[in-house]
């Protein structure tokens, strides 16, 4: 894993790392007991917010103020959250309402139930979640779909390059037209706060690597992504999930909508 090492050589520069996006929000704590939390501080390196990652109890302290679950294997990662001391203050932040983004086996961390698996760890998200659900050898694909759903009017819909309202990258191309009015400021500037839950992420690329699949959705999610009849990401509240791994692509977007909460 020289990716992995190479990145927890630079976890103390992103402590320190300053900007726009720190000046606004803390660090988001990546879980880095096991899996792709190296792609995620990717992700994030490339949008200039500050990370940093979770290994011992002891590495979530008062900086942190939103949490990445990575893709990886659930069970071992169920274990050694508790071996740790990390699973406290996780359930902690979650339990506050804080953001959260899980991925994958991230995703099954957070859910209230799992369909094939009797344990439960987070319960944080109201869905069923089936484990390994494409099977093992049809696991691992490629598809597109939007992520969220436009409500009504009043959706902001978020192209392919375009960056999400209220997500402030240094060198971002904002979204432009109708949907950029409805959340900028009178004085002009984009809306800190955009009401995310009617952002659509159009075209999104999914990529599963054999991953998981909602078996039940609970009413207090607000929006869900679907490939071929099955739901595969979920927003609730200030908890993002999803089944398939952004952090393993080129497009942006789901992490900034996740720094915008
Ligand atoms: N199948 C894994 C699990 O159940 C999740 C796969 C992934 O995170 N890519 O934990």
């Amino acid at each position: 894993m020289v990716v992995a090492v190479e990145y927890i050589a630079k976890e103390k520069s992103a402590d320190v790392a300053s900007g726009a996006e720190s000046a606004r929000h803390g660090v988001t704590g990546i879980l880095a007991v096991q899996g792709a939390f190296a792609e995620h501080a990717a992700m994030l390196d490339g949008l200039g917010a500050p990370w940093k990652l979770l290994r011992a109890a002891e590495d979530f302290d008062d900086s942190i103020d939103r949490v990445i679950l990575p893709g990886g294997e659930s069970t071992t990662q169920g274990k050694l959250l508790r071996a740790t001391g990390l699973f406290e203050p996780i359930a902690a932040h979650i339990a506050a309402g804080k953001p959260v983004f899980g991925t994958c086996a991230g995703m099954i961390l957070l859910a209230r139930r799992l369909e094939n698996d009797p344990n439960v760890y987070f319960g944080a998200l109201d869905a069923v979640v089936r484990r390994n659900a494409y099977g093992r050898q049809l696991g691992s694909f490629a598809a597109t779909a939007d992520f969220g759903s436009a409500a009504g009017d009043s959706a902001v819909v978020v192209a392919p390059g375009e960056h999400v309202p209220g997500f402030a990258a240094p060198s971002s191309k904002a979204v432009s037209g109708a949907a950029a009015d409805s959340v900028r400021n009178p004085d002009g500037h984009t809306a800190v706060g955009v009401p995310s839950a009617d952002v659509v992420l159009k075209d999104f690329p999914l990529v599963f690597i054999r991953g998981p699949f909602v078996a039940e959705v609970g009413s207090a999610v607000t929006v869900a992504t679907s490939v071929d009849g099955n739901v595969v990401g979920l927003r609730q509240g200030n908890i993002l999930a999803t089944a398939f791994h952004p952090e393993l692509t080129d497009d942006t977007r789901i992490h900034e909508l996740f720094l915008s909460l």
